[in-house]
């Protein structure tokens, strides 16, 4: 599990429900894109980094040692001073990306489902190299054959393939998908 300190400390003060955002939990964010920080992944308090989500635990608080998540005045947190601008622009923009396709999913009725990926991956596939799959792989430097099971709707890509695919495409996940 992972989070952004500075959203746990905001929504504590607002009088909020702290809610754990599903995004966090996914490997590929690993950035807050409001409060441009890394999002922390180790108790600052008992140094577990194994914080997973159990049903008695409450949100904001360490599973483990009870102590509250978010961040304490004196309390450095993680900035990201330390890295590169390209790098920091791609991590701001896959957060971005990711949460935008979870904020719509409830609206897109139905999960995505490996045909629609196909659908959405052949119709990119036109556009970037008219139709011709292994150029498309070698645009992007993908494997051949997993541009083709994911074509024939065989495989899915991870998550982070797909927004890494997205990135390069210059398309969020939703525009890539819809
Ligand atoms: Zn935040
Ligand atoms: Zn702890």
């Amino acid at each position: 599990m992972s989070w952004c300190p500075i959203c746990y400390q905001e929504w504590q003060a607002t009088g909020s429900v702290i809610y754990e955002p599903l995004f966090w939990s996914l490997a590929v964010v690993k950035v807050c894109s409001l409060h441009h920080c890394l999002l922390a992944e180790v108790c600052p308090y008992c140094h577990k980094n194994d914080l997973f989500l159990r049903w008695h635990s409450r949100l904001g608080y360490c599973s483990q040692c009870q102590m509250w998540l978010g961040s304490l005045p004196d309390n450095s947190h993680n900035n990201l001073k330390n890295i590169a601008e390209q790098e920091l622009e791609v991590l701001l923009w896959i957060s971005k990306s990711v949460g935008e396709l979870i904020a719509a999913t409830p609206s897109m009725a139905s999960a995505i489902t490996k045909q629609d990926l196909a659908k959405a991956f052949k119709a990119h596939i036109n556009v970037v190299s008219s139709g011709n799959k292994a150029e498309f792989a070698r645009q992007l430097q993908l494997p051949k054959n997993t541009v083709w099971l994911w074509c024939n709707g065989r495989n899915l890509p991870q998550l982070d393939t797909l927004v890494q695919i997205c990135h390069r495409l210059n398309r969020s996940l939703i525009e890539f998908i819809t």
